[in-house]
């Protein structure tokens, strides 16, 4: 679509109002000329594929290509995205596991994590604890830095450092496993897990 270039919408630059965002005239939002949209795969044209989400596109295709790509955006916890959202009207924590989604099938590979679970609602933060099982069960390495409980507590091994921050931290309180830590008399962690 030339009108919009593809996007469905047409932005007009006023010098001092902010950006006028409208739907585009010609397309009427559609993005695709009228002879794109004569093409059909099992009923359906590329718009109508655009505005499906992951979930209804996993019972979509047959490919078996596709269908691995669109299992791991669901198993991370994306299936309600559609196809056609563009980048930039994710979240964060939604592009963040756009990554993790093509890292999924990876095997052998170690992944530092600096405080995932920041900004996370706690139904995501239980679908991003799946995913570090998933890809230790698969034989990779996750290392990760954290404060939450949750996070911590499910842990194969714990290194604790403390006993505060800045200049009245660096040393290692613990190491060991989750159930060891409750035994631990320097540990601050241990009185909260
Ligand atoms: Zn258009």
């Amino acid at each position: 679509m030339q009108n919009c270039q593809g996007t469905g919408y047409v932005t007009t630059d006023l010098a001092f109002l902010d950006e006028q965002k409208q739907i585009c005239e010609i397309c009427e939002g559609k993005r695709f000329k009228e002879e794109v949209l004569t093409y059909k795969l099992n009923g359906k044209n590329i718009t109508d594929v655009l505005a499906m989400t992951i979930a209804e596109s996993l019972e979509f295709f047959e490919d078996k290509e596709i269908s691995k790509k669109l299992q791991a955006m669901n198993d991370v916890g994306l299936s309600y995205l559609t196809l056609g959202q563009p980048l930039s009207t994710l979240s964060g924590g939604e592009c963040q596991r756009i990554k993790l989604a093509g890292e999924l099938h990876k095997k052998g590979s170690i992944y530092v994590m600096d405080e995932p679970t920041t900004g996370l609602h706690t139904s995501d933060i239980q679908n991003l604890l799946d995913i570090m099982n998933r890809l230790v069960d698969t034989g990779n390495t996750v290392v990760v830095i954290e404060h939450n409980l949750d996070v911590i507590r499910q842990a194969d091994w714990i290194i604790d450092v403390g006993p505060e921050g800045g200049k009245r931290g660096g040393q290692i309180l613990y190491e060991g496993t989750p159930a060891n830590l409750k035994n631990s008399k320097e540990s601050l962690t241990a009185q909260y897990i």
